[in-house]
């Protein structure tokens, strides 16, 4: 085992499903940075129960590397695996386990390198800035992000270890989710006239957004995506208690994702103004009391750099690969260029294709050539 591999063993046996605290991992990852007498800080959320955490290998100063991971990962629940998902089983030099690919490959590739990276004497700082809660809308890097602005830090680059099969990624869409419910007005489906069906508003809702749906493939696209334009979807409807009850209740969940270039407030100012304009009066017509309420669940912005830019075509060098392409998943790269203006790609070990599934894996190459990259990037950067 490589000690790239063996800090994953350790990362991947601590079950930090998002929903649950990462604090223990964090303790391991903070003894295992002592243990070479690198100091690092959490920062907590409000229920203290997770953090996120920031450490500085190297002089602390302006300038330098930021390697961004984050530490929780999407639960197993329902999921048949072939092992044990909290125990890193190796079979034909692949590495399963939860959080593997996503993304605790590149975590314990960034611990990895500090031994390393402190005997490199580095001039400029490399930072390590892990997180809490990305797998539920980027929650936990945002307090991170401001307690660095808070403090002055200004850091002139970063990589997001993302699972990208170590090729330079150069953007993803950013994307919201909504919850909208209808209350109408229940009677017996007898006398159905005299209700407010819930369920209709719901669908007027949905007909519309595939509508905004269609408007989104029509509008701005970029080549360097896999699907090129934004993309709207309805995930879920709930509704109706009893076929002879007309629903007093009704609800519908949908996400967008979008490019960099298109609005996310105006997208949803259009389906809200749908909403207000025309379903609910339209309901209200019947019956007065009829409402429709939103419920912001997530929203994490796009994020986009220059394939022209200078962190690209080094980060292109370093890691042999001339190409590079942007992704639809969601990261915390755009939070990095928002809050921070930081120029950002992701890079790291493992396929997306395998995250979120059963039997999640990691290629040991995979983490061999994110060794060799990290060493180089701090060369590179940080010298
Ligand atoms: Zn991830």
């Amino acid at each position: 085992m490589t000690p790239t591999e063996r800090i994953l063993r350790d990362l991947v046996a601590f079950d930090t499903t998002s929903a649950k605290s990462n604090l223990e991992l964090m303790a391991y990852v903070q003894d295992y940075l002592s243990s070479f007498g690198i100091a690092s800080r959490l920062i907590h959320d409000a229920t203290g129960n997770k953090a996120n955490l920031w450490a500085t290998v190297g002089p602390d100063r302006d300038g330098g590397l930021v390697l961004n991971g984050h530490t929780d990962c999407v639960p197993v629940v329902g999921e048949v695996w072939q092992s044990d998902p909290f125990t890193l089983t190796n079979r034909d030099g692949k590495l399963f386990g939860r959080g593997s690919a996503d993304m605790k490959g590149f975590v314990a590739a960034s611990l990895a390198a500090v031994p390393e990276l402190i005997a490199m004497n580095l001039e400029r700082p490399v930072h390590l800035a892990l997180s809490h809660d990305e797998e539920i809308g980027c929650i936990g890097v945002r307090t991170l992000l401001r307690d660095l602005s808070d403090r002055g830090q200004k850091p002139a680059m970063c990589i997001v270890g993302e699972p990208t099969l170590m090729q330079v990624v150069t953007g993803h869409k950013g994307g919201r989710a909504y919850r909208c419910h209808f209350t109408g007005h229940a009677v017996h489906s007898s006398l159905a006239p005299q209700g407010q069906n819930a369920i209709e508003s719901a669908a007027a809702l949905v007909m519309f957004l595939k509508g905004v749906a269609a408007d989104l493939a029509a509008g701005p696209s970029d080549a360097d995506f896999d699907l090129v334009h934004s993309t709207l979807s309805v995930g879920m409807i709930q509704g109706g208690t009893a076929i002879n009850i007309v629903p007093a209740d009704a609800t519908v969940t949908f996400e967008f994702r979008n490019l960099l270039e298109v609005d996310q407030q105006e997208i949803f100012d259009r389906i809200e103004g749908e909403v207000f304009s025309r379903i609910l009066p339209e309901a209200q017509q019947r019956f007065p009391g009829a409402s429709a309420t939103f419920e912001q669940i997530y929203e994490y912005p796009a994020h986009a750099i220059n394939a022209n830019a200078p962190l690209v075509s080094a980060m292109k060098h370093i890691v042999g690969r001339n190409d590079h392409s942007k992704v639809a998943f969601g990261a915390e790269a755009g939070l990095f260029l928002r809050e921070l203006g930081l120029p950002t790609v992701l890079c790291g070990p493992g396929s997306i294709s395998v995250a979120h599934r059963p039997d999640e894996y990691v290629e040991r190459s995979q983490l061999a050539k994110a060794d060799a990259m990290l060493r180089r990037a701090a060369q590179e950067f940080c010298k």
